[in-house]
């Protein structure tokens, strides 16, 4: 059972999402969730929130129905340098960012070139978490990537909707597992999260869950459960 889930997508990302924050909120309190993070998609995901929408997240209630609510966003970047989709005085408002590659928004590069965009991204002090990494249509310096998130205070995550059969970025597996290897290695803690879209799957491991545990990842970095250390990490007051 983990308390917390910190990469999730209301209405505000568009994709046919029809959850209000309220409803996940309310859907969190019932799968007994302390912490939600809600983050959906930068502007430059189609038909996702706009800056207005965005600001707005800093006057919204910080708790609901007994659930402690964090507003961040799931960044698109945009190019080898780390570029992203929100401006940064917005951003500095925001709790936490993450960051992600899609490919509407960052067509999959060399090696070095992924690795370059997720190393300049880190740079970013909003950036805390970096966003499926273990998608198979970009090739990833996974020791690289992982031992810089160590050095940026960056969390790596085990992103469900990557694992589970309804997921769309291939088989991870392989992926997760040299992820894993590159954290138990750099001592750099993870968090499971469901990325789900609406609430369905809010809190949902099932597949991130059974994964680490069969490669035996030591509890003491997964952060789901350690409240006080995932908001230190995310620099939450
Ligand atoms: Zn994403
Ligand atoms: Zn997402």
């Amino acid at each position: 059972m983990y308390l917390s889930d910190i990469h999730t997508h209301s209405i505000a990302s568009g994709h046919g999402t029809s959850c209000t924050i309220s409803d996940m909120a309310k859907a969190a309190s019932r799968r007994g969730l302390k912490l939600l993070g809600i983050t959906d998609h930068g502007p430059a995901t189609l038909a996702a929130g706009t800056s207005s929408y965005f600001r707005s997240l800093t006057y919204s209630p910080r708790k609901r129905f007994g659930v402690e609510l964090l507003y961040g966003i799931e960044l698109n970047i945009l190019d080898t340098d780390g570029k992203v989709d929100l401006e940064q005085e917005l951003l500095n408002k925001l709790d936490y960012a993450i960051a992600s590659m899609h490919d509407q928004n960052f067509h999959p590069g060399t090696q070095k070139e992924n690795t370059t965009a997720f190393l300049n991204v880190m740079k970013n002090p909003v950036v805390k978490i970096l966003g499926h990494i273990d998608n198979t249509r970009y090739d990833v310096d996974y020791d690289a990537v992982v031992k810089a998130a160590g050095e940026n205070g960056v969390i790596l995550e085990i992103n469900e909707a990557s694992l589970a059969p309804y997921g769309y970025r291939g088989d991870t597996r392989a992926n997760c597992a040299q992820i894993l290897a590159c954290c138990r290695k750099h001592l750099v803690p993870i968090v499971l999260s469901s990325d789900s879209h609406g609430a369905e799957h809010i809190g949902d491991f099932t597949y991130a869950a059974d994964f680490v545990h069969e490669a035996m990842f030591p509890e003491s970095l997964i952060l789901n459960n350690q409240i006080p250390k995932l908001k230190m990490l995310l620099s939450i007051r």
